[in-house]
This record gives structure tokens, C-alpha cells and sequence, in this order.
């Protein structure tokens, strides 16, 4: 790795990208951070964070500076199935909330404390080409809104860019574990729909849906079907979803009798994991990992790549261990902490009824809190579903009842 003008520019600066900055900046690097966008700005995501991203907001200092936001705490997950509920506290007693605030919030916050941490911070600065160099990353190519083109260097490029990431499509690292896309979903936002600190998840054979409160006493609701219908439900969003909702006639009737503030938005996603780093360049986020948004893992994923990721680089730009050996740890931690989770996800997107063994698990943790509260614990991430699902776990709680 050349000296050259920064130590790491950092492309794409939402939920990965200013962590990565921010923490990099900490530590002394030359970090340039870059994005298209404006902020505050929107971009098409809910926004629910599990205790497990929130960690990461606290560990950061970040945590008082959302909470000072307004955004309620979520301390509660329910899971109707139709014919029963489960409730349950999704955090631990480091990390006992979910958030939910608005990107515009978000994302804000997060570049704001990159460029405090020392970070050179270009808004409305898009990148238009990678600079590579026999095999090597050595820079970027872009230009400000209306100005011309202009050329950095760094001794390593972080892709945070997204799904459409400019520097994965410039590197072209290895794609694996791949998965078409396997739902669609839409949100958008009610008043007069309170939900008092829960994250409520509705599960019906083909459909899915849930509500959960952020910012300005509103609440976000987001639904879907499979990705197979796509076409037939383009047209007419709001009328599919809400006659999903008469399959639990209580959550209608709550939503009737509700105002929608906003209009709907939604997409689908593909499912794939990148190999995230080469030389001098990595990849985060959604840029170098991406699953179905049933399970609201991205932007914890975002959090904890970033994290991994800066700690590989610094151990690589300050010379304690070789570049691929640290990144290639970033990319083990990684995938093995994510797999288990990607597997249910893809399972829970399937929207497929349950079958015998998880009717017969879901009975048996009714009623019983400490399990109940164990079962919300794998859905926010805090817990792996490789633990939960193993057979001995199962076997435990099925013997319980
Ligand atoms: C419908 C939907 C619902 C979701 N719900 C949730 C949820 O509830 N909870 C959750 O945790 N996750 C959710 N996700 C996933 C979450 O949105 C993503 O995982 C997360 O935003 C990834 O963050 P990121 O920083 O990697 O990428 P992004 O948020 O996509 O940010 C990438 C940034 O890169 C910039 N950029 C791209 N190309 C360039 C370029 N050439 N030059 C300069 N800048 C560039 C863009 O402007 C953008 O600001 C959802 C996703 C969708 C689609």
C-alpha cells in the first residue's frame, strides 16, 4: 500500500459508510468520506435498529444523541401468527431497546459525527469511476454537483455505496450463498395508530406485515407478498395490503380508524454475499452483503460490518499484521456471524405456513415469558438462530411443556 493523498476514502456515507469514517477518523487516519446525496435525505428503507445495532450506537457515543431525537424505544416484539401471539423483549440488559428513527435522523447524525471525528466530509459528490492500478485500488474519480471531474487517492477505497455499489462493480469481487429476490415490500406512515413501544410482526400464509413507532408519534407500517406477485399487486399497493390486514381483524380495525400521512414506497432486493475486500479496496454494508428486509437486519449489519472492517484496516494501515490476513478476518467474523441469520431470513421471506416442528415449537413457548422473550431475542439477532434452532435447545424446550 502506496502513500498516496488520504489513507481511505470511503464511498457512500448512510449506515456503513460513516461508521467506517467516523471510527477510521478516530484513530488518526486521513479519511475522506463521499456522497451523492445531500443529508438530512431519505432513502428507501424502514428503519427498524434491533438492541444489537443500538449497542453499537452506545459503544459509539451515539446512543443520547438519537434518543435526544425523540425517537421512541421499542421494548417489546409480538409475533401474531393467527391463531396465537407471542410477546417478547428483544434486548439484553446492556442493550434492552430497538429504535426506529427516520433516516433523515439517522443518517444524518451518523455523517455529522464522522465529520467531528475528523473525517473530510463531500456532500453531493458523486463517484464515477474506481482508479485501478495494475490489480491495485489507488483512488476515485468524481465530481461535485455541477463542477468538473475531479481525482483522489487513498491507500485503500471502502465501498459503502450500497446495493448498487460503483466500487463492487468496478472490483468485481466473488458473489456466493446468491438468492433471487424474495418478497416485496412497501411502508409508510400513520396517525392515530399507536403501537406503545412494540414492534408488532404479523405473519399469514403469502403475507407479512408489520408496525413499529418512530419519530413524530407516528407509526411506520411495512408489508408484503412474495416476490412472485409483484406485477399482479403494482397497481393497487394500498388495497392488497389492506386486505391482507383482514386476516387479523383487530389491526384493521386499528388501522381504519387511523390517518396515513405519507405515500407508500417500496422495492425487493436480491440476496447475496460479496467477498469484501481486495487490494485496496473493501466493501460494507449493503455493498458487500445484502439480505431480504423481512427480518430488519441491514442497518445492524451495516453497524457491525463497519465496525469489523475499520478495526482490519487500522490493524493493516498501522502495519500490525499483513492487509489480507486482517481483512480476511473481517470477512470470517463476517459471514459466520451473519449466516444463521440469512438462512432465516430466507426461510421467513419464503411466507410459506409453518410447518409441524415450528407449530409445536411456537406452542410451546406461549406463555412461558423467559422463552418467549428467548424467541424475540433470535429475531432481533441478539441471540443466533444456529443457537436457538439447535436440536439439543429445541429438545429443551419442547421437554419444558
Ligand atoms: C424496503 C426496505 C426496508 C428495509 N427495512 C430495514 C429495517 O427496518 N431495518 C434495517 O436494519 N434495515 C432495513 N433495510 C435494509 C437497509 O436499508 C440497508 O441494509 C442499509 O440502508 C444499508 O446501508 P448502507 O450504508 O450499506 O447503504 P445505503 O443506505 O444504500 O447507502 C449507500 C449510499 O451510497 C451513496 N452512493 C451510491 N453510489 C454512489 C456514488 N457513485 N457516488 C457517491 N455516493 C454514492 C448513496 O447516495 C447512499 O447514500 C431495508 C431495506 C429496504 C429496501
Amino acid at each position: 500500500m502506496a502513500d498516496q493523498g488520504y489513507d481511505v476514502i470511503v464511498v457512500g456515507a448512510r449506515c456503513a459508510g460513516s461508521p467506517v469514517a467516523m471510527l477510521l477518523a478516530r484513530k488518526g487516519y486521513r479519511t475522506l468520506l463521499v456522497d451523492r446525496a445531500t443529508f438530512p435525505s431519505d432513502t428507501v428503507s424502514t428503519h427498524l435498529i434491533h438492541p444489537p445495532g443500538v449497542a453499537s450506537l452506545q459503544r459509539w457515543g451515539l446512543l443520547d444523541r438519537l434518543t435526544a431525537t425523540g425517537c421512541p424505544p421499542i421494548g417489546k416484539y409480538t409475533f401474531d401468527f393467527g391463531p396465537l401471539t407471542l410477546g417478547g423483549a428483544p434486548g439484553t440488559d446492556d442493550s434492552p431497546f430497538a429504535y426506529a428513527p427516520r433516516r433523515t435522523v439517522l443518517d444524518k447524525l451518523l455523517v455529522d459525527a464522522a465529520a467531528e471525528a475528523g473525517a473530510e466530509v463531500r456532500e453531493a459528490f458523486t463517484v464515477e469511476e474506481i482508479l485501478v492500478e495494475d490489480g491495485q485500488v489507488t483512488g476515485i474519480r468524481g465530481h461535485a454537483v455541477g463542477g468538473s471531474a475531479v481525482v483522489e487517492r487513498a491507500r485503500v477505497v471502502v465501498g459503502a455505496d450500497g446495493r448498487n455499489s460503483v466500487v463492487a462493480k468496478a472490483v468485481r469481487p466473488g458473489q456466493y450463498h446468491e438468492r433471487p429476490p424474495l418478497t416485496c415490500g412497501y411502508y409508510s406512515y400513520w396517525s392515530n395508530l399507536p403501537v406503545h413501544g412494540t414492534f408488532e410482526i404479523y405473519s399469514r400464509p403469502g403475507r407479512g406485515w408489520a408496525a413499529c413507532p418512530t419519530h413524530d408519534d407516528l407509526t411506520m407500517v411495512v408489508g408484503g407478498w412474495s416476490y412472485a406477485e409483484l406485477a399482479e399487486h403494482r397497481d393497487d399497493i394500498e388495497g392488497t395490503l389492506l386486505s391482507a390486514f383482514e386476516a387479523a381483524p383487530e389491526f384493521a380495525e386499528r388501522i381504519r380508524g387511523a390517518t396515513r400521512e405519507e405515500r407508500f414506497v417500496g422495492t425487493s432486493v436480491p440476496n447475496y454475499f460479496r467477498t469484501p475486500f481486495g487490494p485496496g479496496w473493501a466493501l460494507v454494508g449493503d455493498a458487500g452483503y445484502n439480505r431480504d428486509f423481512i427480518t430488519a437486519q441491514g442497518i445492524t449489519d451495516a453497524f457491525r460490518d463497519a465496525e469489523l472492517c475499520a478495526g482490519a484496516l487500522d490493524d493493516a494501515l498501522a502495519g500490525n499484521r499483513p492487509y489480507d490476513e486482517a481483512l480476511g478476518e473481517y470477512q470470517a467474523a463476517r459471514d459466520g456471524q451473519v449466516l444463521p441469520m440469512y438462512e432465516m431470513t430466507a426461510q421467513i421471506a419464503a411466507l410459506q405456513p409453518p410447518d409441524a416442528q415450528m407449530i409445536q415449537l411456537v406452542t410451546a413457548l406461549q406463555s412461558n415469558q423467559e422463552l418467549m422473550d428467548a424467541f424475540a431475542r433470535v429475531n432481533s439477532g441478539a441471540t443466533s438462530p444456529a443457537e436457538f434452532f439447535a436440536p439439543d435447545n429445541v429438545g429443551r424446550i419442547l421437554g419444558q411443556t
